[in-house]
């Protein structure tokens, strides 16, 4: 269950709940884990504003439930939002972790300076700075002051380079998603730069602000090695409508069967009137090379709605036609 709208009448009751509790017992009492990334103001006392949303959640939704501690770390950057909506005042104090996207751009600069960190003073890192304030993945309100500013920024570089197989030393901070982008681009460096190059190309032309938000988007982070903005980009091409007719028109028209190009799915032959005309797209075109270029009619193949999930869900994607072999191997095989 998402976030929904919170009432400042239930606020109020969470913020009364967790005063007469002591901050331990109110944690304890819905399993919420003491991180606070947030703090919210209320007649100069702070709370953690995602736990005090997460409880008041039971007062305000229709049915009225606290969010589980697995909600609750989820919905930690939008809680901040909504209490803002609710008339409330919350302010930042641990800006969002870095986003594969972000450490991709960052994981460019460090290769383009030979590998190695880059101070804070350095123009590169300003720009850096300056592009990744415009990364549309971390909500305003999960933002302070220094979010990505060029000390950050300059950290994050090191952090990078320190991991590097090559650096004797030891590695400063840093965290997995850092080592693992690092080792994305020392297996394809060209791809991996191809990609950072369309992210800061659509970053600077607003293309890529302008995409919508995709709900399962968490899970299938770590499906695109080149980040969820290309992938957003991925999402929105083959659900485009019109396209996705002129593609359904020109297979019919060269006298083709409306099914699945993987697992041969025919919608209409199974659920006949209420499945006819229906299939999705997949766009083949991997992301990094996809970039700004108009989808073509050829970049589409025909795809059941559990293929494409297929395809999606580990990287590196295969082709509809690597899952056709699969699936006909495995049916000629009794599934076994
Ligand atoms: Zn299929
Ligand atoms: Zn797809």
């Amino acid at each position: 269950m998402p976030i929904g709208d919170i009432t400042r009448d239930a606020v109020l009751k969470a913020l009364h709940e967790h005063d007469e509790l002591g901050r331990e017992a109110f944690h304890a009492k819905y399993g919420y884990d003491l991180a606070k990334s947030h703090v919210l103001i209320h007649e100069r006392r702070e709370y953690d504003s995602a736990a005090i949303a997460g409880a008041a959640h039971q007062w305000s939704a229709d049915p009225g439930a606290a969010l589980s501690p697995h909600e609750y770390a989820k919905a930690r950057d939008h809680a901040a939002s909504q209490l803002i909506g609710a008339g409330f005042k919350v302010k930042v104090v641990k800006n969002p972790a870095w986003a594969r996207d972000e450490i991709i751009l960052a994981c460019q600069l460090v290769m383009s300076n030979g590998w190695r960190g880059l101070e804070a003073h350095d123009p590169r890192v300003g720009d850096l700075s300056a592009l990744l304030q415009l990364l549309p993945i971390h909500a305003e309100a999960s933002r302070n002051d220094k979010f990505r500013n060029a000390n950050g920024v300059a950290r994050k570089t090191f952090d990078i380079a320190t991991r590097h197989p090559e650096y004797t030393g030891k590695p400063t901070n840093g965290g997995a998603l850092d080592v693992a982008v690092l080792h994305e681009f020392l297996a394809r460096p060209a791809e991996m730069t191809q990609a950072a190059d369309l992210i800061r190309q659509g970053l600077s032309s607003g293309s890529l602000q302008a995409l919508p938000v995709a709900d399962d988007e968490e899970l299938d982070d770590y499906s695109a090695p080149e980040g969820r903005l290309l992938l957003r980009q991925h999402r929105v091409r083959e659900r485009n409508p019109k396209l996705r007719q002129r593609k359904i028109d020109s297979v019919r028209a060269a006298g083709g069967q409306l099914c699945c190009e993987a697992c041969g799915f025919d919608f209409e032959e199974v659920y006949g009137e209420r499945g006819a005309g229906y299939i999705e797209c997949h766009h083949v075109v991997p992301l990094h090379v996809a970039g700004e270029r108009r989808t073509r009619l050829q970049d589409l193949a025909l795809i059941c709605a559990n293929c494409h999930r297929v395809i999606h869900r580990k990287t590196p994607w295969s082709t509809p036609e690597e899952l056709r072999i699969i699936v006909e191997q495995r049916r000629a095989s009794g599934g076994r």
